[in-house]
């Protein structure tokens, strides 16, 4: 502080907050605070008894937590899942939500295809003997992705239409976009879309990860979703925020960029498996 004699009493004053201020990130580098907790698992609804669920991962290369989304779906019969979260505890908390909020059990959970955004909780629904279907598809590059895990029951076809009470719940595999197994999952009488990791969020500027995706076959899956669906009012994308149509678009049009810019073969990057 030898600066100080030679200053005014006003500038000093300045002086001492500034060296405050710019000896902190000092500070704070040396005392190394704990990494901030993940946001906590969150459950909204989109529609009448249509709940999404979103957990949070750190990933490598990304600043931020990654979010993924699935649904819950209450019914007469018990409440019905679409994947789980990113790992077990998360899914504990989710069942743990659906008991305490809807009085429900999980009669059944589906897994849209065979990643950890969708399937990270899976051993949770086992060891309560909660049923958990996939397609053959997912089913075998389960066991292909995670070796030690039992993979889900293969039970559902490339359309299938699951009845609960009143409820109508149906899965449909448009074919390969993100992944090789993607399924879509609707909700007729709610007319929610959960297009899972097949459909980006409206803010999203890139098609997200892309390690076992096929741009050539995007386009038309997403085309047969669109086709199918014209009463869809709700979209839920696998990651981020949901919206209304748009987010088909939106993905159709990141589609186009990424043909057009990259050759097919150079669009692989390496990331997290989700
Ligand atoms: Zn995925």
């Amino acid at each position: 502080m030898f600066l100080v004699p030679a200053y005014p009493s006003g500038l000093t004053k300045r002086l001492r907050w500034l060296l405050a201020v710019f000896s902190l990130p000092l500070l704070s580098a040396q005392a190394l605070p704990p990494r901030p907790a993940l946001p906590p698992l969150r459950v909204k609804a989109v529609a009448p008894d249509v709940f999404v669920h979103t957990s949070y991962r750190r990933l490598p290369g990304s600043a931020a937590p990654v979010p993924a989304n699935g649904l819950i779906v209450r019914t007469a019969k018990g409440a019905l899942l679409i994947d789980t979260t990113w790992d077990p505890e998360q899914t504990q908390q989710l069942l743990q939500w659906i008991a305490d909020s809807l009085h429900q059990r999980v009669q059944l959970a589906i897994i849209t295809h065979a990643h950890e955004d969708r399937a990270g909780g899976l051993a949770v629904l086992q060891a309560q003997r909660i049923k958990v279907y996939s397609t053959p598809l997912t089913a075998q590059r389960f066991g292909m992705l995670f070796p030690r895990a039992t993979p889900p029951t293969p039970a559902l076809k490339p359309y299938t239409l699951i009845r609960a009470g009143r409820t109508r719940l149906e899965l449909f595999f448009p074919g390969a976009a993100h992944a090789p197994d993607n399924v879509v999952a609707w909700l007729p009488r709610q007319k929610v879309l959960f297009g899972g990791c097949l459909v980006r969020e409206q803010s999203a500027p890139t098609l997200g990860n892309l390690d076992d995706a096929n741009l050539s076959l995007w386009p038309a899956s997403l085309r047969t979703v669109t086709d199918r669906y014209p009463r869809a009012q709700v979209v839920v994308p696998g990651h981020g925020q949901w919206g209304g149509p748009t987010l088909l678009t939106h993905t159709a049009e990141l589609l186009r960029e990424a043909n057009r810019r990259k050759p097919p073969t150079a669009l692989r990057e390496p990331q997290a498996n989700r």
